[in-house]
């Protein structure tokens, strides 16, 4: 077999032997259509893949790399943490030190480190179950917390409905517990408790949901969670495996300020590796094996490696590196606005902190629906157009734009020249 191949020959060899011949579906520019770059490097705000070409990165591994690829304080601790060993199944101080630097940043007493953010949504579920001694839970349409079975169920609209399962192999019970309601409605959530208050274990919320495009919570939605959950005896999980540390040195907490009972964490705490984390109320973490019943466990987690990249990027995650992110992505996102208004396309820009998406709609979008009616044949224009130009986009409409502290005024002015044509090519979908 060669040695050098072409990202249409990878991904033809990948198709034999991995489903879709990808290890995440969105991977696959099934959204988009064409083949997707296999990437050979990163190296602060680009991409360069097999074939060559370069890109300025706008996805940072969904959401981890808030340094850029390659930071060099990233790159000498995990250089120093590997000769050490990759891993020992026994504490270690790196553990120790991660899970300070969340509890100074983030409103919890005590977190536990895990390898994904659907393990750590995963656990914390559990934990609202062992210790309310209830089984439903609520989420939202359009929030995503991983391939949690409980959690992989959108459903409906409009109204409160009992979900159904969104996947075959996840079964009627796995989801028959979970209560799926829209999003920013708090009558909803109102009616909800009305009916099986004292059935939910929790309700579960993206602190600001970002996996359905950016749709900030109204104000005061968070807070009103936190309180017809507490009138309940229910607990509040905020999810910010996305936001956390991204969008500010505290995550959505620092911009809102509503203290939940459980939190996740993972993407930057992780540094671009396998670390993710859930915490809360020390009387609701001690409830965990070993000082409590509720069974939670990890070959891998807290491994050195990933606790060694996380602090390296937290340590450099300063003010100053979030000030850079939330100034290039207010002119990205002008930039946009601009572009498409001079090109006549509907659209509509939404941020929460420093992530924004584009939405090819008019309307303003504050739930699923409203993000399901976009023009979705206008974004995989624009975005070949861009990516075509040599930058590399989230390959699906109800995504986030990410960037990172190395995105310099080179690669941002790259991203700006290259939104003219993106427009016209998204005009003329
Ligand atoms: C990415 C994400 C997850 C899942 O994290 P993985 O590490 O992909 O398992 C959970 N919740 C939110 C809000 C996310 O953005």
């Amino acid at each position: 077999m060669g040695t050098h191949q072409t990202s249409s020959e990878l991904f033809e060899r990948a198709g034999a032997v991995v489903p879709g011949g990808v290890n995440s579906p969105v991977r696959a520019f099934g959204a988009v259509g064409g083949t997707p770059p296999f990437m050979a490097s990163g190296r602060g705000p680009y991409l360069t893949d097999v074939d060559g070409n370069t890109y300025v990165d706008l996805v940072c591994s969904w959401g981890p790399l808030i340094l850029g690829h390659a930071h060099p304080a990233v790159v000498e601790a995990l250089g120093a943490a590997v000769g050490r060993g990759t891993s020992y199944g026994a504490p270690t101080p790196g553990e120790v030190e991660l899970a300070e630097e969340i509890v100074a940043r983030a409103p919890v007493e005590k977190v536990r480190l895990v390898n994904s953010g659907t393990e750590a949504t995963m656990s914390a579920i559990r934990l609202a179950r062992g210790a309310t001694g209830r089984s439903k839970v609520v989420k939202f349409a359009g929030n995503y917390h991983g391939h949690v079975d409980a959690l992989l169920a959108a459903a409906g609209s409009g109204v409160a409905t009992f979900a159904l399962p969104d996947s075959p192999g996840v079964t009627g019970a796995g989801a028959a517990d979970t209560i799926v309601l829209p999003y920013n409605d708090v009558a909803a959530v109102e009616r909800a408790f009305a009916e099986s208050g004292d059935e939910i274990a929790c309700v579960i919320a993206e602190a600001c949901p970002a996996n359905m495009g950016v749709v900030p919570p109204r104000d005061g939605f968070n807070g009103r969670l936190k309180e017809i959950a507490a009138r309940h005896g229910a607990l509040l999980v905020l999810d910010e495996v996305l936001t956390g540390f991204r969008v500010g040195p505290s995550g959505w907490f620092g911009l809102e300020g509503v203290t939940p009972d459980l939190m996740t964490f993972g993407k930057v705490m992780g540094g671009g590796l396998p670390a993710a984390a859930f915490g809360g109320r020390a009387d609701l973490m001690e409830q965990l094996t070993p000082g409590g019943p509720v069974y939670q466990a990890g070959t891998l987690s807290g491994n050195p490696l990933a606790t060694a990249a996380g602090l390296a990027t937290l340590r450099n995650a300063t003010p100053e590196v979030y000030d850079r992110i939330d100034d290039a992505a207010q002119r990205v996102s002008a930039a946009v606005g601009t572009e498409l208004n001079a090109a006549g396309v509907p659209h509509r820009i939404q941020r929460g902190g420093s992530l924004f998406t584009v939405f090819f709609t008019d309307a303003e979008v504050t739930d699923f629906d409203g993000a399901r009616a976009q023009n979705t044949a206008r974004f995989a224009a624009f975005f070949h157009a861009m990516l075509d130009q040599g930058v590399y986009l989230p390959p699906a409409a109800f995504e986030a734009w990410f960037l990172s502290a190395a995105h310099d005024d080179a690669a941002l002015d790259r991203v700006v020249s290259a939104l003219p044509r993106a427009a016209k090519a998204a005009a003329q979908a």
